[in-house]
């Protein structure tokens, strides 16, 4: 028998888009085992409270400091539970957990991790609106609190020059509430059409709203920190149908000329 330290696991936990239904059975069983649970407030507050179970919530923007919390704690044995919103790869705890583990301990590399999936906020609006991401398609977090805006603003003009459908994450951010507004100035004078873009507000949740918008139409208040905004490609369709429309992006695309 050595005297190593016991050595703990961290889990990072995509809980999907808020509805339950939506949660795998793979995230639901890893939250079973958790002794810690570390998160955003609101989403430490999807998880039910059971014994045996520490809640160590969070605001918002701390993501780092969560990342070394889980080590120190799974370092002294403890079952550790890092939960996100949707799934913890976008734009979520699962990189901020490894960049944690970058410039982190040495110690820390022993430390057994898994990533659980989840069900993306653009994959949930998709199959609610229909397939409006059916071809080649690129997803954007509009936020400017971890890169320039400069940036954002040269990916939405390339990504709508080469005709890819989009996904807009963090539409709105506070600390640049104008950010939205730019974005779909940019997106009007680039694609100049009516495009359909979707509006889609709590997806999964009891107040769920769907909103589908011709792209010369939308104005910034369509959208807010609980919408992901999808916005189709120049062969994106609405087909209307008496149940309500379906949008959805052909899986194929017309041959570039020559
Ligand atoms: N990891 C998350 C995204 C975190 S960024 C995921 O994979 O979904 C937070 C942004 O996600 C929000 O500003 C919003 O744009 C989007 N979002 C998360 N849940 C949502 C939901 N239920 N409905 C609509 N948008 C959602």
């Amino acid at each position: 028998m050595t005297n190593k330290p016991a050595t703990g696991v961290i889990h990072i936990i995509g809980l999907g888009p808020g509805d339950n239904a939506l949660l795998t059975d793979d995230a639901r069983a890893a939250l079973a085992e958790a002794t810690d649970l570390i998160g955003y407030v609101p989403y430490v507050a999807r998880v039910a409270d059971r014994p045996g179970l520490t809640k160590h919530a969070s605001d918002n923007r701390v993501e780092i400091d969560r990342a070394n919390h889980a080590f120190e704690l799974a370092l002294q044995g403890r079952v550790v539970a890092v939960v996100s919103s949707g799934d913890p790869g976008v734009f979520a705890m699962a990189a901020a957990v490894f960049e944690g583990l970058d410039f982190g301990p040495s110690e820390w590399r022993s430390v057994p991790v898994h990533v659980h999936p989840g069900i993306t906020a653009m994959l949930a609006a998709s199959a609610r609106a229909g397939a409006p991401l059916g071809h080649d398609f690129c997803a954007i977090n509009l936020s400017d609190n971890l890169k320039p805006w400069d940036l954002i603003e040269k990916r939405l003009r390339l990504a709508a020059q080469a005709d890819f459908a989009m996904a807009f994450y963090n539409p709105r951010s506070k600390s640049r509430p104008e950010g939205f507004g730019r974005t779909l100035q940019v997106l009007q004078e680039e694609c100049r059409d009516a495009r359909p873009v979707i509006f889609a507000r709590n997806v999964s949740l009891p107040d769920e709203t769907i909103r589908i918008v011709p792209l010369n139409e939308c104005t910034p208040n369509m959208a807010d920190m609980r919408t992901v905004v999808l916005v189709g490609s120049s062969q994106t369709r609405v087909l209307d149908r008496p149940m309500g429309p379906i949008v959805y992006t052909p899986r194929t695309a017309p041959k570039a000329r020559s």
